[in-house]
């Protein structure tokens, strides 16, 4: 047997079951390439799910995040440290929001905006029965507030009940949302861009219509962009193409690019009425190894243009699995914008998929028929045409 093949068998035998893993151990990665512990290359169109946006073997980042190491990992939130006021400043210019919480992951940002928002209402009039609207297809995180606002019933049902008090609208449907608020909705919570629900781009007309409504009646609006936030629709944050602003928003996934962090913003009327001291916290959250993670991701966001970057090539992907779609009769649709595009079949794509994975491309699903495309941000057009080579193959 292969030594690749008994650390697969290993791991069936140590680690819980809660993933179905492709059948590969990577060992390391070089730009937009990962490499297996047999040497074998592979071509990432999915950096750990949105994760890695600077590519691989990244030098500058490596160096400041040992660098940070050398100098201290951990103190704890009742001080101050440097890397984390740094990150809050390199995170607030890129939304412009206001105030930041720093978490380790993406759930932990969620329970923490979720917090917030049940705050603000309860500080406006003592009730206790606040509603959260969200939305069905969607997907929040693991944990149970998280989990709770999560809009699929396989996710949860196991695990009920849930936190009370959330209703389900059709993502994208304005009556549907309108005929679930009444005077207890304290917050409405949407991905900009659903992801895991299958690569669904929020509609301008519906966000600017679901701000209106929270403006009219102060519901808070929660930006969930843990995944697409970070470039990957070519804004930092994708609510800045529609010019809908949130008052709390979640971010993550390539925020720390690899390094577990996520954090929580809100505009400062927000921050001014809602969490306090003794409200919410974290032990590791904003810790110095966190920040300098941050700080150097932000840094190589500027430095190397990769904004830029990901509208020129978002748009080149658009276009050439657009030609994908017009040729393939069984896809049904393509959608996204910038990197986060998917392409829906009439049929599961888990074959295409293993598929790409034996030629050295890594692709992922989103939902059983649609293949997502989630590249590092720092792709070419070349390496676009590699991608396409290997996805037509398999076809
Ligand atoms: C991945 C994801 C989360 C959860 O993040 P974790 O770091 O896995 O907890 C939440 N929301 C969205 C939109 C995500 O894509």
């Amino acid at each position: 047997m292969s030594q690749m093949q008994d650390y697969i068998n290993e791991a069936e035998a140590a680690l819980l079951h809660t993933y179905n893993r492709y059948q590969v151990v990577f060992d390391h990665g070089e730009g937009v390439h990962l490499y297996d512990i047999e040497g074998k290359s592979y071509l990432d169109f999915v950096s750990g799910i949105g994760v890695f946006a600077l590519g691989y073997g990244n030098k500058e980042y490596n160096d400041a995040v040992k660098a940070q190491v050398d100098k201290i990992l951990h103190t704890s939130n009742y001080y101050y440290n440097v890397p984390a006021i740094e990150a809050a400043k390199a995170v607030k210019k890129a939304s412009g929001m206001d105030r930041v919480f720093f978490t380790n992951s993406g759930a932990e940002a969620v329970e923490g905006a979720l917090k917030a928002a049940r705050k603000y209402a309860y500080l406006k009039d003592g009730a206790t029965d606040h509603e959260i609207i969200a939305m069905e297809h969607s997907f929040h995180g693991r944990t149970f507030g998280a989990l709770s606002v999560t809009g699929k019933k396989a996710y949860r049902e196991a695990f009920e009940p849930m936190i009370g008090n959330i209703r389900f609208a059709e993502y994208n449907n304005i009556d549907s949302v309108k005929a679930l608020i009444n005077d207890k909705t304290c917050a409405i919570i949407m991905e900009t861009v659903q992801g895991e629900g299958g690569i669904y781009p929020g509609q301008e007309d519906f966000l600017k219509e679901v701000r209106a409504i929270c403006d009219e009646k102060d519901i808070l609006l929660i930006l969930d962009e843990i995944q697409c936030g970070m470039g990957r629709t070519g804004e930092y944050y994708a609510w800045q193409r529609y010019g809908v602003k949130p008052d709390i928003m979640t971010t993550a996934k390539a925020l720390g690019c690899g390094v577990p962090v996520g954090a929580f913003l809100m505009t400062e009327k927000v921050g001014q009425n809602s969490l306090v001291a003794g409200d919410h916290g974290t032990t590791y959250g904003g810790n110095p190894l966190a920040g300098a993670a941050i700080v150097e991701v932000f840094r190589q966001f500027e430095n190397k243009k990769v904004l830029e970057n990901v509208r020129r090539v978002g748009a080149y992907l658009y276009e050439k699995l657009d030609e994908i779609a017009a040729a393939q009769a069984d896809v049904v649709e393509h959608r996204g914008v910038g990197l986060m595009q998917g392409l829906e079949f009439d049929h599961p794509v888990a074959e295409i998929i293993n598929k790409a994975l034996d030629k050295g491309l890594v692709l992922i699903n989103a939902g059983t028929n649609i293949i997502r495309f989630l590249p590092p941000l720092v792709i070419t057009e070349a390496d676009v045409d590699a991608m396409l080579e290997i996805l037509k193959e398999c076809l």
